[in-house]
């Protein structure tokens, strides 16, 4: 008998976890898998290009649903998902992350009583003004499978009375595409490309509203990567909406020229100038695994995390989001080089290959 499942992605870090469960699901002849592109990141550089350098298929469906409030957002990717779940009649839902997209095809497969799967799942920061903190605590409600990464998202869930049987410590998916693809990644030019040597730059992030939606902040960002810029080399690849934020402040003209600014970059070259970095410094969740893993140092610009061991094991410092506090542990860190840690539990490449056995085993009413 076959088996029909949809994958919903919308946003850059949903292309990435998913890649590597497409791939294992080619090991099953009877399980038909499809993704469904909402179209919340529509952007080349944030969208095309990981479908091309992560050998994902096209996706069947794009729902473009881009831009607007997080309800309309919402709200739209539900009511054109509703269709298309209504047309495919798939056996199960995969949402990826935390991202709108997550909470919306989550929602409207439950209502629909297709049993859904959460891949990431456990994750909390603790901090209802993340949107991607009510999207993850939404969508764990819902799920008949949580996939969950490291061991807190186990201490999260049972906190929150979810059912033990459903949740499975697989690993992660992030770590599975940075392991299928490093070979690609350690013969990437781009380090030539920007003059850059190893160890002797750093390379920053930022795109999270406690960052990038308050001038202020913005521009406490930019006087220090302006300063670091005296000091080391600095490499800003811009998300969209920091750009944004930038050009409508008139900030943008205040970054020191010595600073390479470069639009958001590829999978394959920002992996392999996040390897050889001295230090990533950033806002973004999974840049946190990715540094953990590869044993960079990695500061945070966030009050929380909702990925604690890449601080109790790997390398992640969480700073908060005072730019005289992060200065301080920034000038600090780049008088060492120091690149210690130890890789979380089950991040060995192979966490997809245990979610698709898991799904397909739960499709042949074999689990529980
Ligand atoms: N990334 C990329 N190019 C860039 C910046 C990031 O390919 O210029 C990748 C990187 O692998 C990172 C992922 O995008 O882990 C996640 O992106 P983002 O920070 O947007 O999302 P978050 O993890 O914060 O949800």
């Amino acid at each position: 008998m076959g088996f029909k499942i949809i994958s919903v992605v919308g946003a850059r870090p949903n292309f990435i976890k998913i890649a590597p469960i497409d791939k294992a699901f080619q090991a099953y002849d009877s399980i038909q898998h499809i993704i469904c592109h909402t179209g919340q990141h529509f952007d080349p550089s944030m969208s095309k290009v990981f479908f091309e350098e992560l050998n994902i298929p096209k996706p069947a469906y794009n729902l473009g649903v881009s831009g607007g409030s997080h309800a309309r957002q919402t709200a739209a990717i539900m009511t054109a998902f509703e269709e298309v779940l209504l047309h495919e009649k798939p056996d199960l839902v995969i949402v990826p992350g935390d991202v709108n997209s997550t909470l919306a095809a989550s929602l409207v497969a439950a209502k629909l009583q297709i049993p859904v799967a959460h891949v990431e799942a456990g994750l909390r920061s603790y901090d209802r003004r993340m949107p991607e903190e009510i999207n993850r605590i939404i969508a764990d409600q819902l799920s008949d499978l949580l996939f969950v990464t490291e061991q807190s998202g186990l201490d999260n869930l049972a906190v929150e009375g979810v059912d033990k049987r459903k949740i499975f410590f697989t690993g992660n998916v992030m770590i599975d595409s940075l392991v299928c693809h490093k070979p690609l990644i350690d013969q990437s030019e781009v380090r030539n490309r920007f003059n850059l040597k190893v160890y002797e730059y750093v390379l920053c992030t930022f795109h999270r509203p406690s960052n990038v939606d308050d001038p202020g902040q913005l521009k406490a960002l930019i006087g220090l990567l302006n300063e670091l810029s005296g000091i080391i080399k600095v490499v800003l690849p811009m998300h969209p909406r920091t750009k944004q934020n930038m050009e409508s402040n008139g900030l943008l003209s205040t970054i020191n020229p010595e600073i390479i600014q470069t639009e958001p970059l590829g999978y394959i070259d920002f992996l392999a100038l996040t390897k050889d970095a001295r230090l990533l410094l950033t806002d973004s969740g999974g840049i946190q695994e990715e540094t953990t893993f590869l044993k960079v140092p990695c500061i945070t610009v966030r009050d929380n995390t909702e990925r604690p061991i890449t601080c109790t094991i790997g390398t992640n410092t969480l700073v908060g989001t005072d730019f005289r506090h992060v200065r301080e542990v920034v000038l600090k860190s780049l008088k060492t080089i120091d690149h210690e840690g130890e890789i979380p539990p089950l991040w060995d490449g192979n966490a997809a290959v245990r979610i698709c056995e898991i799904i397909n085993n739960y499709l042949n009413n074999k689990l529980l």
